[in-house]
């Protein structure tokens, strides 16, 4: 599971964004970003997103 804590991203906020690959993290990071900061994710800010990016073992 791939996860994105919105706060690493620099914004005031507690969401976390998880999916199962790093696109589909970003593609909802996009929306997320759009629609609740009104921020626009240019190639830029992607690639930055993507480091950002942590990957969080389930516990077997
Ligand atoms: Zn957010």
């Amino acid at each position: 599971m791939k996860t994105l804590h919105c706060s690493d991203a620099g914004f005031d906020c507690k969401g976390v964004i998880s999916a199962n690959t790093e696109e589909e993290v970003l593609s909802h990071a996009a929306e997320h970003a759009l629609t609740v900061h009104g921020v626009a994710v240019t190639p830029e800010l992607a690639e930055q997103l993507k480091t950002l990016i942590k990957e969080e073992v389930a516990q077997a």
